[in-house]
């Protein structure tokens, strides 16, 4: 039987195929450095799908990137009409509408986005 080793490529012209048989060039175990091969041609498949599956899994769409854009326009309108308020307000009702509105501003578009943002999932 002849027998090509896995690790120094040496033919073995007179290998019995047993299942512990060594190379008689480098001395490597065939059986060993076959299934050595195998699971490393084997991660090597599930590294490349994974690099491959990563990126669309990952990154937010468009749709997804406007609703944060949204949000994140939303909470910098927030902290103005909250620091305007308490800079300008003159009465304690004032007061309260301003954080009202300060609220909403945040809090709106904020919804907006992780509603899209559930409904884009895959
Ligand atoms: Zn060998």
């Amino acid at each position: 039987m002849v027998i090509t080793c896995p690790k120094c490529q040496h033919t073995n012209d007179a290998a019995t195929g047993k299942p512990m048989e060594t190379c008689p060039q480098c001395g490597v175990i065939y059986a060993r450095a076959a299934l050595a091969q195998a699971q490393q041609r084997q991660a090597e498949t599930v590294r490349s799908r994974v690099r491959a599956a990563a990126p669309e899994a990952n990154a937010p769409g468009f749709v997804e990137r406007v609703g944060w854009y949204l949000c994140l326009s939303g909470a910098v309108l927030a902290g103005v009409e909250l620091a305007w308020t308490f800079a300008k307000a003159e009465s304690a009702p004032q007061q309260a509408a301003g954080a009202a509105l300060a609220l909403g501003l945040a809090a709106i578009p904020y919804c907006f986005a992780r509603a899209l943002q559930m409904l884009m999932r895959r």
